[in-house]
């Protein structure tokens, strides 16, 4: 599993990493969570990706700031490291989906 600005996945199994179609097996970063959720750039709505990404993180972080801009992904984690409660909303809020999903 790789999180970054999607979210992506494999299936390892018979000692093999199993392709599919396209190269598309494991692809559950289009799964939809919640059918209702925000778009996603699959064009689906409410997949994992759209709460679980990096993405999903300055997403969250720019809903609770006038900030419309950056911060970069690398520089949320740091305002989180440094303790500003704004960024440790955000990162708790976009950790949820992915302890949830990986549990
Ligand atoms: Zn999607």
């Amino acid at each position: 599993m790789t999180v970054s600005e999607g979210v992506g996945t494999g299936i390892y199994t018979n000692r093999q990493l199993a392709r599919g179609l396209n190269g598309m097996a494991g692809e559950f970063g289009h799964v939809p969570l919640d059918p209702n959720g925000p778009s996603c750039r699959c064009g689906g709505r409410g997949c994992w990706e759209v709460y679980a990404s990096n993405r999903a993180a300055l997403r969250y972080y720019h809903e609770s700031t006038a900030v419309t801009e950056g911060p970069t992904f690398q520089h949320l984690l740091a305002l989180g490291q440094s303790g500003d409660a704004l960024a440790l909303k955000a990162l708790t809020e976009w950790l949820t989906p992915l302890a949830r999903e990986c549990a």
